[in-house]
């Protein structure tokens, strides 16, 4: 099962991924991501693997679980 993650170390709360990803992540009041959780379709993974490599921080992964 594909989900996102996020590395909490690097994400600076550019909101770049809301942005992007409008159904898969929210902002918080401090415009910090609050990943939705939803499991990623095949169908909507290219358009996550353009928001991981958009990431400014490199914050943004796919974790198998
Ligand atoms: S685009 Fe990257 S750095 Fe910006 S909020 Fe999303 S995960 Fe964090």
């Amino acid at each position: 099962m594909n989900r996102l993650e996020i590395d909490w170390t690097r994400c600076d709360g550019h909101g770049l991924c809301a942005t992007l990803l409008p159904d898969d992540v929210a902002l918080d009041e401090w415009g910090f991501p609050v990943l939705r959780g939803r499991e990623i379709s095949a169908g909507a993974a290219p358009d996550v693997r353009r928001a991981i490599l958009a990431c400014p921080a490199l914050a943004l992964r796919f974790a198998d679980r």
